[in-house]
């Protein structure tokens, strides 16, 4: 298809030591769509142009379907659908959306009730774009409906139930990782070696770039464009969670898109969390649990697991990281 480019590649055991490992029309190639109401991002090398363009465009359509069934802005979407009928009667799921389920309320026991997906209970009252917060007496009456306890699996059934009325579902703080691990399957699938792919704050990285490391900045809460901090990765996970992403501000508040499980209200004392793993479910999933846990709670929970680190910028932008990135 490219014979130029294949002549030069046969000529390449010949010239071989300017060139030992890629053939020479091998690339970069990348795209940016605004999916999942965020930024996606797909960056990987390839040495076939077409099949490295179709599997940028797999990743696309990957991301779109997710966002048609998980997206709490779409009324057709499983997760509305879950949310308008659970109180009344089992609704059957998918399998893919049942295990995202399972693994979130595994992620509530893990996070002592910090990451909960029913904070929409009292979540969907709040709207960033419009600047509306809710009424004390309207987030009284919704913050018992808040418990990951009401939610109820089938696992036979593949069915969701609740178990009072008034309780709401919202994935936002686990289907960005969700989709960035099934995008990073399918490239692998397709036999690509190095890539990223990145939905927003959420980041998964195979291979290096090319013998080094990427290096992947940590921006300032405070300040777009300028970073506090670079950390080199291959073949991790990174995910971000920042009171900087959908906010506004009201009497001298910041209200912003992470919620506390106990009361209703956006977390004080953090402006963002970034934590290094493996997997991007579990990374996405964690960077806003340690957004609400806080500094010290938080912190002491990522020195327990193994293989994760964090850095953490606090309500004064003051810096912490864990042990093994000190090390580092
Ligand atoms: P992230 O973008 O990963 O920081 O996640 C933030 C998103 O997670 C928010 O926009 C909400 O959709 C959702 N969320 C907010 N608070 C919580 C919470 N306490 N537990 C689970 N999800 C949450
Ligand atoms: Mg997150």
């Amino acid at each position: 298809m490219y014979p130029l480019r294949h002549v030069a590649a046969v000529a390449l055991p010949v010239i071989g030591l300017l060139a030992p490992t890629s053939p020479a029309w091998a690339e970069w190639l990348s795209d940016q769509q605004t999916i999942m109401g965020t930024v996606v991002r797909v960056e990987l090398w390839s040495d076939d142009q077409p099949a490295g363009k179709a599997a940028i465009a797999a990743v696309m359509e990957e991301m779109r379907r997710i966002d048609r069934t998980m997206s709490t802005y779409k009324q057709d979407s499983d997760v509305s659908l879950i949310n308008r009928n659970a109180a009344q009667k089992p609704v059957t799921i998918s399998s893919e959306l049942f295990d995202l389920i399972a693994r979130s309320l595994q992620m509530s026991e893990l996070t002592g009730g910090a990451f909960d997906i029913t904070y929409a209970s009292a979540g969907q009252l709040y709207d960033f774009h419009r600047k509306i917060k809710p009424s004390e007496h309207a987030l009284a009456k919704a913050l018992p409906a808040i418990n990951y306890h009401h939610i109820l699996l089938d696992r036979k059934r593949s069915s969701i139930k609740f178990s009072q009325i008034g309780v709401r579902i919202d994935l936002g703080g686990i289907a960005k990782g969700h989709a960035v691990d099934r995008s990073i399957a399918l490239l692998q699938a397709r036999a690509i070696k190095q890539a990223i792919v990145s939905a927003g704050g959420d980041s998964r990285i195979i291979g290096d770039h090319r013998g080094r490391p990427w290096v992947v900045g940590i921006r300032d809460p405070r300040q777009e464009g300028k970073v506090v901090a670079a950390l080199p990765l291959s073949d991790a996970a990174v995910s971000t969670s920042g009171d900087y992403e959908r906010y506004f501000e009201a009497n001298g508040m910041r209200y912003h898109h992470i919620i506390n499980p106990t009361n209703g209200r956006p977390v004080n004392g953090v402006r963002s969390v970034t934590v290094l793993g493996s997997d991007s479910t579990t990374m996405d999933a964690l960077s806003t649990s340690v957004f609400v846990m806080g500094v010290e709670k938080g912190m002491a929970l990522v020195e327990r697991l193994t293989n994760v680190e964090a850095v953490i910028v606090d309500a004064n932008g003051k810096m912490y990281y864990s042990a093994g990135l000190e090390r580092r």
